[in-house]
C-alpha cells in the first residue's frame, strides 16, 4: 500500500527535496495534497506532475484563474482546510514559520503522524504539540538534520538515560568574523551559507546562529530533555549531525554527506528505511572533523534562545514571531545584521510572559511580537 502523503510549503526547499525522495520512490508514496505560499507556477508544474486531489495557494484570498483537476483552496486558512477534506496518512510539514504550527497540531488532533521540518511549530508551542501527539498517539518524525541524527542515536535506547544531547553546528558563514565585520554584513553575504542550500529565512537564521537556538527549543520538546542537558557545538563541516551522550558516558553520533534528502527520506518511509543512490560519505577523502566552543556575545540570538526557553511560557513564541520579522526587515534591507538580535532582545524585554498558554494565547503573542518588532525596526537607522 502506498503512503498517502500531504505536503505542506512543497514549492520551498525541503518540499522539493520531497517530491524529489516522491520520485525516487515512486512505488512508496501517493502525494495527495500540495501547497505554496506564493510560486504558483512552480506549484502548477508539480500539480501537472504528481497530480493530488487538493492544492492551496496560501498568498492569495481567490482562485487567480486556475483550471485544474485538483481542487484548490486558498489563504491563510488553506492549510487546515486541506487537512480537513482529504484522507491521508502523514502529513509533511515543510512550510517556513509560525504559519505551521495549526497544520501541524490539526494533523495530530486528527491522529496523524508528522514528518516536521518546520521546527517553529515547537518552539512556539512545543508543551501543547507533544501533548497533542502522546494523547492521541501519533509520532513526530524530525526531518531537521540534527534531530534526525538524534532521533537515530537514540532508536533501541530509553530516552531516560540521556545525558546529554550534543548538537552540533556549522556555525554559518560568520563563524570566524569579528564584531566589527558582522556590524557591516550585507544580505548577499548573510546569504551564501557554506554547506547548505536552504530557504532565505533559515539561511539567515543560520548566520545569526538563531537556528541553531529553535533546534535547541526544537529537541527540547522531541526529547523531552531540559535546557541544560542540551549543549551546542561548532562544527564547520557539518559531517557529524549531532551526537548524543548516554548516562554511561557512551556517546553516539550520526554521521552522512550535508544533504538534507538523507533525513527527509527517513523521516517519510519511517518506521522502515529504504536504499538510496544519494552522495555517500568517503573517509578516504575526509580531512579534519573540528569542533569549537560557540560564541555567545557574538551570536546573541543563541543565548536569547536559550533564555527564552528558560522562561517558556509565551517566551518561545515571541522570540520567534519576532525573529521572523526582524529577518524580513534584514532582507528587505530596512536594518543591519546585528539588529535582528538586538530588536528580538528588545521585544523579547518587553513582553508580559503568559505561563501555561493556550493556543489563542500563543497567537495572540505571536500577532503582539509581529507588531513590536515592525515599530522598533522603523526606528532603526539602517
Ligand atoms: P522555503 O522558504 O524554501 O520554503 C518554505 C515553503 O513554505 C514554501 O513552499 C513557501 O511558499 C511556503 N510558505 C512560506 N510562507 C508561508 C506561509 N505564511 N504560509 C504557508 N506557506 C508558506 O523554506 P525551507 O524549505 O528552507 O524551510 C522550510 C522549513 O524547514 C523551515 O521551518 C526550516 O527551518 C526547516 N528546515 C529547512 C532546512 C533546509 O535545508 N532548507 C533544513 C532543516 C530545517 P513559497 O514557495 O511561495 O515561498
Ligand atoms: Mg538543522
Amino acid at each position: 500500500m502506498k503512503k498517502r502523503i500531504i505536503i505542506l510549503g512543497s514549492t520551498g526547499s525541503i518540499g522539493t527535496n520531497c517530491l524529489d525522495i516522491v520520485k525516487r520512490l515512486p512505488e512508496k508514496f501517493e502525494v495527495v495534497a500540495l501547497t505554496t505560499n506564493s510560486r504558483v507556477d512552480l506549484l502548477k508544474n508539480q500539480v501537472k506532475e504528481f497530480k493530488p486531489a487538493m492544492a492551496a495557494i496560501t498568498g492569495v484570498d481567490s482562485d487567480p484563474g486556475i483550471s485544474s483537476d485538483t481542487r484548490y483552496f486558498y489563504g491563510k486558512d488553506a492549510l487546515v482546510q486541506i487537512l480537513e477534506e482529504n484522507d491521508y496518512d502523514l502529513l509533511i510539514n515543510a512550510v517556513v514559520g509560525a504559519a505551521g504550527f495549526l497544520p501541524t497540531l490539526k494533523a495530530l488532533e486528527q491522529g496523524k503522524n508528522v514528518a516536521l521540518a518546520n521546527k517553529e511549530t515547537l518552539v512556539v508551542g512545543g508543551e501543547i504539540i507533544t501533548r497533542i501527539a502522546k494523547e492521541n498517539n501519533c509520532s513526530i518524525w524530525p526531518i531537521d538534520s540534527e534531530h534526525s541524527a538524534i532521533f537515530q542515536c537514540l532508536m533501541g535506547e530509553e530516552y531516560s538515560n540521556i545525558d546529554k544531547i550534543i548538537l552540533t553546528a556549522s556555525g554559518g558563514p560568520f563563524r570566524a568574523s569579528t564584531m566589527e565585520e558582522l556590524e557591516k554584513v550585507t544580505v548577499e553575504q548573510a546569504l551564501k551559507h557554506p554547506n547548505w542550500n536552504m530557504g532565505h529565512k533559515i539561511t539567515i537564521d543560520s548566520a545569526t546562529m538563531m537556528n541553531k537556538g529553535l533546534e535547541v527549543i526544537e529537541a527540547r520538546w522531541l526529547f523531552d530533555v531540559t535546557a541544560s542537558q542540551i549543549e551546542v557545538v561548532i562544527h564547520p563541516q557539518s559531517i557529524i549531525h549531532s551526537m548524543v551522550e548516554f548516562c554511561d558516558g557512551s556517546i553516539k553520533a550520526q554521521l552522512g554527506v550535508p544533504d538534507m534528502r538523507i533525513p527527509i527520506q527517513l523521516a517519510m518511509t519511517f518506521p522502515d528505511r529504504f536504499p538510496s543512490d544519494l552522495p555517500r560519505l568517503d573517509f578516504k577523502t575526509l580531512k579534519n572533523l573540528t569542533f569549537e566552543q560557540p560564541d555567545l556575545k557574538k551570536f546573541k540570538a543563541l543565548k536569547l534562545a536559550f533564555e527564552s526557553l528558560e522562561t517558556q511560557g509565551t517566551a518561545p513564541a515571541v522570540l520567534n514571531a519576532s525573529n521572523e520579522i526582524a529577518v524580513a526587515l534584514f532582507l528587505h534591507k530596512k536594518i543591519k545584521f546585528l539588529d535582528i538580535a538586538n530588536i528580538v532582545e528588545n521585544v523579547l524585554n518587553d513582553h508580559q510572559v503568559v505561563k501555561n498558554p493556550q493556543v489563542k494565547d500563543l497567537l495572540y503573542a505571536d500577532e503582539w511580537a509581529r507588531k513590536k518588532t515592525s515599530e522598533y525596526g522603523s526606528k532603526v537607522d539602517c
